[in-house]
């Protein structure tokens, strides 16, 4: 697989098989190109996934979260669970959601229920274990995404898909997806 970035095209899906050992750049130009990111990565999820982001303040992680939660068909406000540490979207099981290209997904949308997004900027490994952090990522019915993830490094499961954002410019941001 190509290392080299690549503008975000819209009809671009991420590979399904992108928790084999992938890796994926994209730079974005504005906020709204970071969303539509999450949206496309919305699509592809199962349930059971860890999501780590990582990078600067500003770097765009939330940004990315909240067309994730959008193209999970999660209803906003999608606010930052920084001063909440961990924030949980349930999802009705019989819920239609919309894809990326306004069609609706065929298949049934009860593979997952719930959504947690975590943010570990101040916290440490064993504020977020405390939280059922286990038990949150074994189980297939959840997504779990977590901002800072490279603090609590340690509780990662080692198949955790990670994001790491860079800020290139005051517009632009590069987009690196990795997993083992
Ligand atoms: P983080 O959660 O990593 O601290 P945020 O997503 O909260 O970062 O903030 C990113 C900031 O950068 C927002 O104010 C957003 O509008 C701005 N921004 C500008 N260009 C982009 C881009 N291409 N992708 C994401 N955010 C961008
Ligand atoms: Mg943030």
């Amino acid at each position: 697989m190509s290392n080299s970035p690549v503008q975000v095209n819209l009809d671009f899906v991420i590979n399904p098989s992108y928790y084999e050992n992938m890796t994926k750049e994209y730079i974005t130009h504005d906020s709204k190109e970071t969303q539509e990111l999450g949206k496309i990565l919305a699509e592809e999820l199962r349930g059971g996934e860890v999501i780590c982001l990582s990078g600067d303040l500003g770097a765009g992680k939330t940004t990315f979260t909240q067309g994730l939660l959008k193209g999970l068909g999660v209803k906003g406000p999608y606010t930052s669970p920084t001063f909440l540490i961990i924030k949980q979207y349930h999802i009705a099981p019989d819920m239609k959601r919309k894809t990326n290209t306004k069609k609706i997904l065929k298949v049934p949308w009860h593979r997952f229920y719930d959504i947690y997004h975590i943010d570990a900027y101040r916290v440490g490994a064993e504020d977020v274990s405390n939280l059922g952090w286990q038990e949150i990522i074994s189980t297939d019915k959840n997504v779990t995404i977590i901002e800072w993830a490279d603090r609590v490094r340690d509780i990662i499961p080692s198949d955790a898909l990670w994001i790491n954002f860079k800020w290139l410019d005051e517009k632009k941001r590069k987009i690196i997806f990795n997993s083992k």
